[in-house]
């Protein structure tokens, strides 16, 4: 995500053809429990590195927004980059954003014949209740310390269960298409009225709506001038 023909690519798949749901899995690395021992040069350096990739996903989810779909960003529990990364932004400028907290055990997350908890924290436009499940605490955990005989523990729990995944599509798409068909309301735009941000009251509202998001991107900022000409095409 972080490489320029790869975000206009997306960039283009998102405005001309669309998608319900926007999900996102940035690198936690630089934002987790682990990173808090690390020396604090050495914590600035790897955070900043991550930073250009996360103020295109800021834009994408603000994008997303803007054009009635949804947007899901997961990361461990307690993670930093919802507050420390250009993510925090999408908060902080008051737009949709909503926290989900689970634990993939529940899910049936394992590895080396036991169960991994791996508490995560969704961040989305609206609640994700329906994936709202946690540990029941009836079982051991084990430990994602260390390496087993196919390597890094860590790396291995990266892998979302089977039935994580099968929940998000028959229940998480299928929830946020019925809203994004005008059944229940368009939440985005409720919310984001009810909040502070002024996305225009015109008859379509479009033009204040990409004017929001053009001025959002510039404070997020660090897209540089191609990503601009395709938020302008997006206006025309
Ligand atoms: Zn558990």
């Amino acid at each position: 995500m972080g490489r320029l023909p790869d975000q206009m690519l997306m960039l283009h798949g998102l405005l001309v053809y669309g998608c319900k749901l926007l999900f996102a899995s940035p690198s936690c690395t630089p934002w987790g429990n682990n990173s808090r021992g690390w020396e604090k040069t050495k914590l600035q350096k790897e955070r900043a590195t991550e930073t250009p990739t996360l103020q295109f996903l800021a834009v994408m989810c603000l994008l997303q927004v803007i054009i009635g779909g949804s947007y899901m960003i997961e990361n461990p529990k307690n993670s930093d980059i919802y507050k420390d990364s250009p993510l925090a932004l999408l908060e902080h400028e008051s737009l949709p954003s909503e926290k989900t907290v689970l634990d993939q055990c529940a899910y049936g997350a394992s590895m080396d014949g036991g169960l991994i908890r791996k508490s995560t924290e969704m961040r989305s436009d609206g609640p994700m209740t329906e994936l709202n499940r946690s540990c029941s605490g009836e079982h051991e955990h084990v430990h994602l310390r260390g390496t087993n005989k196919r390597g890094s523990r860590t790396a291995q729990a990266a892998v979302y269960p089977d039935e994580l995944c099968q929940t998000i599509v028959d229940k998480t798409v299928k929830r946020v298409s019925t809203t994004q068909s005008g059944g229940e309301n368009k939440h985005q735009c409720h919310k984001a009225e009810n909040k502070k941000v002024d996305f225009g009251r015109s008859s379509n509202g479009t033009s204040e709506r990409v004017e929001s998001a053009c001025a959002t991107s510039r404070t997020v900022g660090g897209l540089g001038s191609h990503s601009y000409t395709v938020v302008a095409a997006a206006r025309a």
